[in-house]
């Protein structure tokens, strides 16, 4: 897997400037090998968001075993209160129940309802 520093953190300008919140990110795509945590698709640099499973209003942390990446439209699956949106979704990637159970799983880490489709 090639991992792109430089685009990763466009803004450091070497990995001396890397802080602890930026080691805990890469951990967190390395464990994943930069898969999509619910799907296992590969995520490209634009389509990539990071997740805090507690979220952070909630007491969440950014250490590695919090944080997750998805495809954009997971994420947003796992935030969303509208179920039309959430099915949107679910058919524009053509989850699998699976992927469902485990987005369910996500939003109820995240104290979100969740959607039985
Ligand atoms: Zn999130």
């Amino acid at each position: 897997m090639i991992f792109n520093f430089d685009k990763y953190f466009s803004n450091k300008s070497s990995c001396k400037e890397l802080n602890d919140n930026d080691c805990c990110r890469i951990a967190a795509y390395f464990t994943q090998n930069g898969c999509c945590y619910v799907t296992g698709r590969v995520l490209k640099e634009r389509d990539r968001e990071l997740h805090h499973r507690l979220p952070k209003s909630l007491g969440g942390k950014d250490v590695p075993e919090n944080l997750i990446y998805l495809l954009s439209a997971i994420h947003k699956m796992v935030h969303t209160d509208s179920l039309e949106d959430f099915k949107n979704y679910m058919n524009e990637l053509s989850l699998s129940t699976f992927e469902i159970f485990k987005i369910n799983q996500l939003r109820i880490e995240a104290h979100k309802s969740i959607f039985i489709v």
